[in-house]
């Protein structure tokens, strides 16, 4: 039983197949550049005996639209012949589902006019997936197509978590309110951690911190989203690769008075030119972990700002759990750099969390429980999974275990 999934991002589509008997990925592959004459797609398939087949083509791709009938010739060819399993259904990322959105869901027109309507909410991230699913639908006729929400793990977060204090018309009438995002992510390593911890999810309450170029944290009770730090847009919350996190709103019209930059210009500088790249002309933290080592100022206050907001995540959602089973780490950060989870959790020790900087340096990239044997609370290091978690998800809504669709 074979799921495809897509995530389409203005000039780029990336895509997986996964043979869902196995839980195995049979395929995957990127098409960048859309809209240039040297758009390239890199499509790899996994053979039978586990090696990899390359196909590489470079022509001009206009739109998304010549995207998707390019990606799903190269499927046709390789994965998806006349002799493979049929292709059960497809799955698409959307990143923004508003309140509308809770579950996944079914695509049909009404659906999907839903979701045209949530672009004024995200206007960088929606477009681009409609435009994805748009032409999915006219590329793969016939084949059962979901949408899954990277906000709809965080509609559970109750009205003194999700209210802004801002007046009452503003929430009412323009959907000004926080609604968190990395869901995907988040369901697929708290179950993980419940597994790891031979626990049900229902039991368990966690700090979850997902830590890549985009980064937010969140507080799960009993399985259940409560908080999370980032808001309305992914904008808000911890420091990011290029995005600002948390900042004074007033810092916004300050800009806007004392600078000749446009809305629209100074909205780009907080999520491109701002977070690490800001602080220290770097985004990647590889490279700021050796630049600090080497004794770079920025590099070192780009990490020292970085950990820090964290930290006080961690100990802000302490206070909303009440007791925390577990903390966890997650994101190409949060899994693969243990200076940062060992600076993260330096000091905490009077809230249970006590790390092992043996068992810390030597976790491996499958992850694994960090902690020290006395430490009251757990530190895993959970692997994400996003695109798995998506094509799990596709398919319990096409068997229809978890279809469910609000209109407006
Ligand atoms: P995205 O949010 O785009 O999915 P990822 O979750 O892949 O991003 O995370 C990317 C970040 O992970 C980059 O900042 C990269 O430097 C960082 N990263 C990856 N490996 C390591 C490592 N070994 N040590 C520190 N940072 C790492």
């Amino acid at each position: 039983m074979n799921i495809l999934v897509f995530n389409s991002g203005s000039s780029s589509i990336k895509y997986r197949l996964f043979d869902m008997s196995r839980v195995s990925v049979i395929a995957s592959g990127v098409l960048q550049r859309i809209g240039e004459s040297d758009a390239s797609l890199v499509h790899k398939s996994v053979l039978a005996d586990g090696s990899h087949q390359s196909i590489t083509r470079s022509q001009q791709i206009s739109d998304h639209r010549q995207g998707m009938q390019q990606i799903n010739a190269v499927l046709q060819q390789t994965s998806l012949r006349r002799d493979s399993p049929p292709l059960r259904g497809i799955g698409h990322r959307m990143a923004h589902g508003g309140s509308m959105f809770h579950h996944p869901t079914r695509i049909d027109a009404s659906v999907l006019d839903a979701i045209r309507q949530l672009g004024d909410l995200a206007p960088l991230h929606n477009p681009a997936s409609v435009a994805g699913i748009e032409q999915a639908l006219a590329a793969f006729p016939g084949v059962a197509q979901v949408v899954v929400f990277d906000t709809a793990f965080h509609q559970t977060l109750p009205p003194h978590a999700y209210r802004y204090a801002v007046p009452r018309d503003f929430a009412h009438r323009l959907h000004v309110r926080r609604y968190g995002f990395h869901g995907t992510s988040y369901q697929y390593v708290t179950r993980q951690a419940a597994r790891r911890l031979g626990r049900s999810s229902t039991s368990l309450n966690l700090i979850a911190l997902h830590l890549g170029n985009g980064s937010s944290a969140a507080a799960i009770r009993g399985g259940i989203s409560v908080d999370t730090s980032m808001g309305m847009t992914p904008m808000a919350g911890l420091v990011m690769g290029t995005r600002c996190g948390d900042l004074d709103p007033a810092v916004v019209f300050h800009l806007l008075r004392h600078t000749d930059l446009t809305p629209d210009r100074l909205e780009a500088i907080l999520n491109r030119d701002s977070g690490l790249l800001g602080l220290c002309g770097h985004n990647d933290m590889r490279e700021i972990l050796e630049l600090a080592a080497a004794g770079d100022d920025d590099a070192q206050q780009a990490f020292e700002v970085y950990v820090y907001a964290i930290k006080k995540y961690i100990g802000a959602y302490y206070a909303v759990l009440g007791r925390v089973d577990a903390v966890l780490f997650t994101g190409g950060i949060g899994e693969n750099s243990a200076p940062i989870r060992w600076r993260v959790c330096q000091g905490l020790q009077g809230l249970g969390i006590v790390l092992d900087p043996d068992r810390n340096d030597a976790c491996p990239p499958t992850g694994g429980s960090v902690h020290a044997a006395n430490s009251p609370v757990a530190v895993l290091v959970e692997p994400t999974d996003e695109q798995l978690e998506i094509a799990e998800q596709t398919l319990q809504t096409i068997q229809g275990s978890d279809a469910s669709f609000t209109p407006p």
